[in-house]
């Protein structure tokens, strides 16, 4: 699809990763995401506080398995760049990690450059990738000569499984992932919940099947599912923000209803 650029961004209609980098501060969104994300603000004014909180707890999440030893990571649903990115935060405490980044998004693709500047001691590569086809996406080429999957692996998967809905299997194909990867392997994830705020995701998720984009919201009970098999660490399956807070993260007086999240980090045993 990358052959002689014709890459079709169908910039007519909006995008969530497009939506999410407006969330963010960022400029590579177009006239129809910013009608999207308009919709999504209307419908829940504290996405932008969301997606801040998300972004943080990916920071939060990778730099604590970093420091833990894990020196390989696989993101799936990464996302517009927006620094730091997460081969930054990881090799900021481990400068030869190695880091492999999807998304199926053909923007994400045209942005991957800034995603590939890693430090010399580690290596970052990117696959275009659908989180739906699990088999074709771990048989792709960089992820096997980028990464040791006989060695542990930390897997993200960070606000992207709320745009799988059940119909695609959702909780399968992560069993896919999971399976793929040895012991001592992480399993990292941020998902949107119904729980501090019904009303206000189901108008959510509403606006964001208006603007083209399907998706599931789903209660602790579901998304602690995801990590079936594997030993949760503390502290355990929790709204974004109250996971392992950096000092100070408190000062912004965030809000369950805001963070709208639960995350959390397993490790296979
Ligand atoms: N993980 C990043 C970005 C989340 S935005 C973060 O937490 O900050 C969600 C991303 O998931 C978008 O970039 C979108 O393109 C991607 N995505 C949605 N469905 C996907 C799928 N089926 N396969 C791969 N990526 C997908």
């Amino acid at each position: 699809m990358t052959d002689g650029g014709a890459v079709d961004l169908e910039l007519d209609r909006a995008h969530s990763a497009r939506m999410y980098d407006y969330y963010l501060g960022g400029t590579t969104n177009f006239p129809a995401d910013r009608e999207g994300a308009a919709r999504a603000m209307g419908a829940f004014p504290s996405i932008l506080a969301t997606a801040r909180i998300n972004r943080r707890f990916m920071h939060r999440s990778v730099r604590f398995l970093a420091r833990s030893g894990m020196d390989q990571f696989l993101d799936i649903g990464t996302g517009i760049p927006t620094s730091p990115n997460l081969h930054e935060v990881a090799q900021a405490e481990v400068p030869h990690a190695r880091v492999v980044y999807t998304d199926n998004d053909p923007i994400v693709l045209a942005h991957a450059r800034a995603l590939l500047h890693s430090h010399p001691a580690g290596r970052t590569a990117y696959v275009h990738a659908d989180v739906r086809e699990p088999k074709a996406l771990l048989a792709a080429d960089e992820i096997r000569t980028t990464l040791d999957l006989t060695r542990p692996v930390a897997l993200s998967l960070n606000a992207l499984l709320h745009f799988v809905t059940d119909d695609h299997g959702a909780h399968d194909l992560v069993e896919e992932l999971k399976s793929a990867l040895p012991s001592g392997s992480t399993l990292a994830i941020a998902h949107v919940t119904p729980e501090f705020d019904p009303e206000g995701i189901a108008r959510l998720t509403e606006a964001y099947r208006a603007s083209g984009t399907p998706g599931q919201a789903r209660t602790r009970e579901e998304i602690t599912r995801f990590f079936d098999g594997w030993d949760l660490l503390d502290p355990g399956v929790i709204a974004s923000h109250r996971w392992l807070p950096d000092p100070g993260d408190g000062r912004d007086g965030a809000t369950d209803k805001e963070a709208a999240c639960y995350v959390g980090v397993a490790r296979k045993p």
